[in-house]
């Protein structure tokens, strides 16, 4: 390089090339970390998408009557593009504590695959189904207030969906209110005609109902000859 002679005053500088290419790595980097879809869904989060220091967090107890020892089911979610139209809070890892060692291995081997499914994006609500539809061989159990869960695996999912309706990624479950004033009423007529006090009386659906089995609730009356669920309004008529 040949000398050059400096004959004015230097009023700034820059040291080639070298800035430029920064700014342009940050830019690059920023792009492959997510890729949305035009109406800001992420399709894929990258690899490169490195964990904060501190994610938003969720922890379900989990007490089923076939282990003695509760399960604490943690959640972490990941706020992504926070501040802007596109803010949206993704679940990001999950792990499962227990003091059942009995559980140890798939716990560890579901909660890792499950958080693999997390941090690649797009749509992770097919766990919900997948894992609920898990039946235990050994028969399900029932969880208080009625409802009953098919095996462990599929409690998860009913955890899993939970949150998920929680972050808002899945909607709301709910009636609408035609069907809540149905379901209301059904349930008014039939206390009336049964009118019971007995060990039962406790429970939030009448003694002799039976299993839903679009809602899992042991709710599932005879009424007018028709089988009505007093919990979700499925109705069967012979
Ligand atoms: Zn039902």
């Amino acid at each position: 390089m040949d000398a050059v002679k400096i004959d004015q005053k230097i009023v700034d500088y820059r040291v080639e090339g070298s800035e430029t290419k920064e700014q342009e790595s940050v830019a690059d980097k920023a792009a492959t970390i997510l890729e949305t879809s035009e109406d800001g869904k992420v399709v894929r989060m990258h690899e490169k998408l490195e964990r904060p220091e501190m994610l938003l967090g969720s922890t379900y107890k989990v007490k089923t009557p076939i282990s003695d020892h509760a399960m604490y089911v943690t959640i972490n979610d990941i706020l992504l593009n926070p501040d802007t139209d596109f803010e949206q809070r993704r679940p990001f890892e999950i792990f499962i504590n227990s003091k059942n060692l009995d559980h140890y291995q798939w716990i560890v081997a579901l909660t890792r695959i499950m958080s693999a499914v997390f941090r690649k994006g797009g749509d992770v609500t097919f766990l919900v189904d997948e894992l609920k539809a898990v039946f235990d061989p050994r028969g399900g159990y029932w969880q208080p207030g009625g409802k009953f869960m098919p095996s462990i695996i599929a409690e998860l999912g009913y955890i899993v969906e939970k949150h998920l309706r929680f972050i808002g990624l899945l909607p709301q479950e709910q009636l609408d209110e035609q069907q809540q004033m149905l379901v209301d009423m059904k349930r008014k007529e039939f206390e009336e005609q049964t009118r019971q006090q007995d060990a039962f009386a406790k429970s939030e659906f009448p003694a002799g109902a039976q299993l839903c089995a679009k809602c899992n609730m042991t709710a599932v009356v005879m009424m007018d000859g028709c089988m009505t669920c007093l919990n979700c309004g499925e109705s069967k008529c012979s």
